[in-house]
């Protein structure tokens, strides 16, 4: 029998759906609004008509198929190897005293490669999925599991935004507003008709006329969300990282994982240039450890500048995180961005006391 309570749940679940249902009965409109009101019953030119139909169903595609990778792209589960061990979870039960739970976890954390901890400068920890929490991971209430690279839970998509479909989730927002400024740019002129009396009086002149409304009204809310995403790409920062920097062990930094402008970039959209526009996956990484100038991870790498000698930067840790090899499209980055990113730490001034050090000696 089902547990009491999960119908309701799914009756909630069921809810969920609504903005979603919303945005693709407007899409769904607006697909019929442009293609049949306007274009095939307004536009007389068929030259301009055929043009007019040829764009706008490649943004067309192009919207619906990031929005559709946004809805249904599944979160990852955080790597085995972040999740308790069963006497792990026993041992941890047993412990009454937060100080006992927290060495257990510290202990366990030595073989991971978190460097990221709470504001108190505790182990991120997860109890509703008894896991340690990757660096970036949150959990969300709404999806009820830890999300890998946390962006924010988006009503729109029904779907947490996280390292699985953040680049889906930025093409579906450059697409919308490129799918809203065409239509707003194509539908100007015949909106203009409207208001001279030039249009037929027929029901088609309402569409266009809310056509336009439409299109350009998400145009302009669509263009500032854009713009913040982009800025956050460049900088390498969730939404959440943006309101509350993640903490490192030597405290707060909001730059913590900014490898410069490019490389931060292509963590998202990925190496090769032909997948940058296609809502196919192609970041880097695994969404489980994310490469940051303030550590060396590889004890391969012998490219890191002085100032990033570990041993300054854990000054005072009760331990040392054993280094752990990157994937070789992390290590890449890592060793690109050093360059790259410490000049842009130069230029702003730096909150990693490691850095601080190195410029005082
Ligand atoms: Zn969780
Ligand atoms: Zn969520």
């Amino acid at each position: 029998m089902a547990p009491s309570g999960s119908r309701s749940d799914d009756c909630w679940r069921v809810l969920y759906w609504i903005p979603v249902l919303f945005i693709s009965l407007i899409v769904a409109w607006s697909y019929y609004a442009y293609v049949v009101q306007l274009c095939i019953e307004s536009i007389e030119n068929m030259g301009e008509k055929i043009v007019y139909l040829l764009v706008y169903h490649v943004l067309f595609i192009m919207f619906v198929w990031s929005y559709w990778q946004t809805i249904f792209t599944k979160p990852m589960n955080p790597l085995k190897e972040f999740h308790l061990s069963h006497p792990d979870k026993e041992l941890l039960e047993r412990e009454d005293r937060r100080e006992s739970q927290q060495e257990i976890l510290r202990r366990i954390a030595k073989d991971l490669p978190i460097y990221t901890r709470t504001m108190s400068g505790a182990v991120r920890y997860c109890d509703r999925c008894l896991l340690l929490k990757p660096d970036r991971c949150h959990h969300c209430s709404a999806c009820d599991m830890c999300i890998l690279k946390m962006d924010h839970h988006c009503p729109w998509v029904n779907n947490c935004v996280g390292f699985a479909n953040y680049k889906f989730f930025m093409l579906f927002l450059a697409y919308s507003l490129l799918y809203c400024l065409y239509v707003t740019a194509t539908d100007l002129q015949y909106f203009i008709k409207f208001w001279t009396n030039g249009l037929p009086d027929t029901q088609a002149k309402f569409h266009i006329m809310f056509l336009f409304f439409a299109a350009s009204t998400f145009s302009v809310s669509l263009a500032f969300l854009f713009a913040y995403h982009c800025w956050l790409v460049c900088k390498n920062r969730s939404t959440l990282e943006a309101f509350r920097a993640p903490a490192f062990q030597h405290g707060p930094d909001k730059n913590g994982f900014s490898l410069g402008t490019n490389n931060n970039f292509r963590q998202v959209f990925g190496e090769e240039k032909k997948y940058w526009l296609l809502p196919v996956f192609s970041s880097l990484g695994d969404g489980c450890s994310f490469p940051t100038c303030l550590v060396n991870r590889d004890p391969e790498q012998p490219s890191l500048p002085p100032g990033h000698n570990p041993s300054i930067k854990s000054a005072g840790e009760s331990h040392q995180f054993p280094p752990k090899p990157l994937r070789e499209s992390q290590s890449r980055l890592l060793n690109n961005g050093q360059s790259e990113g410490n000049e842009d730490r130069d230029k702003r001034g730096t909150s990693n006391p490691a850095l601080t050090i190195e410029k005082e000696t």
